[in-house]
């Protein structure tokens, strides 16, 4: 579709993100940050918001995952095809990598507004002809674990490319880059050149968002190797903001040279601010684009109850109002539809009358997914007759304890089913569509994360809106969530209030998690009434727990936008 002139002199804010999932099958995501910056484009648009996307194009995406026949993860590269809905940019912009003219193009995406409202999403890509092949391959995988090189060779074509490429555009009046975490940083050095040296000017055009509550997983780079790629273009103003014990940091930078800088919950700003004691650092709840997550029977039932849920979903609060029936039959429609998927994809076949318990996410090893499993033998007493338990994940290929633990679930899983006919199977190759059916069909949905490691998590808010209550640790939104409504699921141990919180005991947690399923959860779910009464609870949540919620916050706090019919820059 045409991007108009008009719609390039009004577009204020260029948003860049290392991640956006703009589609289940575009290959531009690989966890929790990518689909936030796909919700929040797509309420974006949905709220007419004068927004461009800058991201990166994988020609081989992430990767696909499936299990050998020990439960370990195997991986192979994902080919795929542009499709209709791809354009290509038709004039490459160039960027200096090693001291060479690199030729950078995109590939243009529009996401579609609720009233037709378009957020064009550029894709770059280094894949041109006239590129040397080592540089065609640039841009072939996401967070390509080969190499430090290849990652900051990514990362500066997203920030140097992304703010050259608008330009070229012709999107000349963006008031705001909102670098969504610090892959993006290296656009201070696009944006010193373009403002001629004034530091300032920099800062005032900036806005950041930390995702990252765990030092180790902030960027950073040896100098020698920034010497290497940048040559002699670093200007030493940038460099210096960015010096961490000799080390070049993307957070320090983004963190520096911004006019406003955000945590994604409550708790993440607050540990933020302990992390970056010299800036303020204020937060915005994270949230999901409701329409994009919200199951078709549910959609069915909010629909006829409130034909104008999707633009004011703040109606949501009332879920308590919804028919105990409707519900019902909602719920057990997707749990149908997730065992009978289910069903076609494993030898172990899951029952519809247990309670069945969803944990999908990243393998990362602070989420601890096999925490569950502490006391095996207590779990299978509990469990037995009663509940099952469905997992998903992907671990990064480098990362050889979240292998373990996705090896783990599966010998795990032999060992409850031979002694107690405990079924907890494991579904490949976790991605957008698969999420879908899990938030929706499982009856409860799982989280365990170290405390305060968990930035903001989102799938918890996904099952909610579902109708399905959360049972997690009282870390990133669920913290919030619970203390909104405690109604809304359970917790797994103490709240923040407790400084034990902090040792995150197995032992404690563990038998925690064992206490609550035994004595509140299972003798919950055989009361009808009173589960779903719960249910009702957690949709209740998602009154708040959305995108057009945060990024109307954005729209104030950060973007400096004020709402009228078009939004205005009111600096
Ligand atoms: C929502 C979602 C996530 C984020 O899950 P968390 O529990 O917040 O980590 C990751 N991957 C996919 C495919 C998702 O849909």
């Amino acid at each position: 579709m045409e991007i108009t002139e008009s719609l390039k002199e009004n577009t204020l804010l260029g948003y860049i993100s290392m991640e956006i999932a703009v589609d289940s099958n575009i290959p531009t995501y690989s966890g929790g940050l990518g689909v936030l910056s796909g919700d929040t484009v797509r309420s974006a648009a949905d709220l007419e918001l004068p927004m461009v996307g800058i991201c990166l194009c994988y020609s081989s995406g992430y990767f696909y995952q499936f299990f050998n026949e020990y439960g370990e993860q195997k991986e192979r590269e994902i080919e795929w095809n542009f499709f209709y809905e791809f354009e290509k940019v038709p004039k490459p912009i160039t960027i200096n990598i090693e001291g060479k003219d690199v030729k950078v193009s995109a590939w243009q995406y529009n996401v579609i507004g609720q009233s037709g409202h378009i957020l064009p999403i550029y894709l770059l890509t280094t894949d041109v002809e006239g590129n040397e092949e080592w540089m065609k391959k640039m841009t072939g995988s996401l967070y390509d674990s080969t190499s430090r090189w290849n990652r900051i060779v990514q990362e500066m074509i997203l920030g140097i490319g992304g703010v050259k490429l608008l330009k070229s555009l012709g999107y000349n009046n963006i008031q705001t880059y909102h670098l969504n975490e610090g892959h993006g940083s290296f656009a201070m050095v696009e944006l010193f050149n373009m403002l001629n040296g004034d530091i300032e000017k920099v800062k005032d055009k900036v806005v950041f968002t930390t995702h990252t509550p765990v030092p180790a997983g902030h960027d950073r780079f040896d100098q020698s190797l920034v010497d290497k790629v940048f040559k002699s273009t670093m200007p030493a103003e940038i460099r210096k903001y960015a010096d961490d014990n000799g080390q070049f940091n993307m957070t320090f930078l983004g963190m520096a040279l911004s006019r406003y800088r955000n945590g994604v919950a409550k708790k993440h700003g607050e540990i933020s601010r302990k992390m970056f004691p010299q800036y303020e650092v204020d937060y915005i709840t994270n949230g999901i684009h409701l329409p994009f997550w919200v199951s078709k029977p549910f959609r069915k039932i909010f629909s006829r109850k409130w034909p104008n849920w999707r633009a004011n979903p703040h109606i949501l609060e009332n879920a308590i109002e919804l028919d105990d029936l409707d519900i019902f039959d909602a719920h057990i429609e997707n749990k149908f539809n997730l065992i009978n998927y289910q069903k076609g994809h494993s030898w172990n076949l899951l029952d519809e009358e247990l309670i069945t318990v969803g944990f999908a996410r990243r393998f990362a090893a602070y989420k601890r997914a096999v925490i569950i499993f502490h006391d095996v033998d207590r779990l299978g007493k509990i469990c037995k007759n009663n509940v099952q338990f469905i997992f998903a994940g992907k671990a990064h290929p480098k990362d050889q304890m979240g292998k373990d633990y996705i090896k783990e679930i599966h010998e795990t899983g032999e060992y409850l089913y031979d002694n107690y006919g405990v079924k907890v199977v494991m579904m490949e190759n976790y991605n957008m569509d698969l999420a879908h059916m899990l938030i929706s069909g499982c009856d409860m949905w799982l989280n365990t994360p170290n405390r305060y490691h968990e930035a903001s998590g989102t799938s918890g808010m996904k099952a909610a809106l579902n109708g399905v209550p959360n049972f997690s640790v009282l870390d990133g939104w669920w913290l919030e969530g619970y203390k909104m409504n405690p109604l809304a699921g359970w917790a797994i141990g103490p709240d923040d209030s407790d400084p034990k919180a902090m040792e995150n005991n197995w032992d404690v947690d563990a038998n925690y998690i064992y206490k609550t399923l035994e004595n509140e959860i299972i003798p919950t779910y055989m009361n009808h009434d009173e589960w779903i009464f719960r249910q009702k609870n957690a949709i209740s949540l998602a009154a708040y727990f959305n995108t057009h919620r945060m990024v109307e916050e954005y729209a104030e706090k950060a973007y400096k936008l004020k709402r009228q019919k078009p939004w205005k820059f009111v600096g």
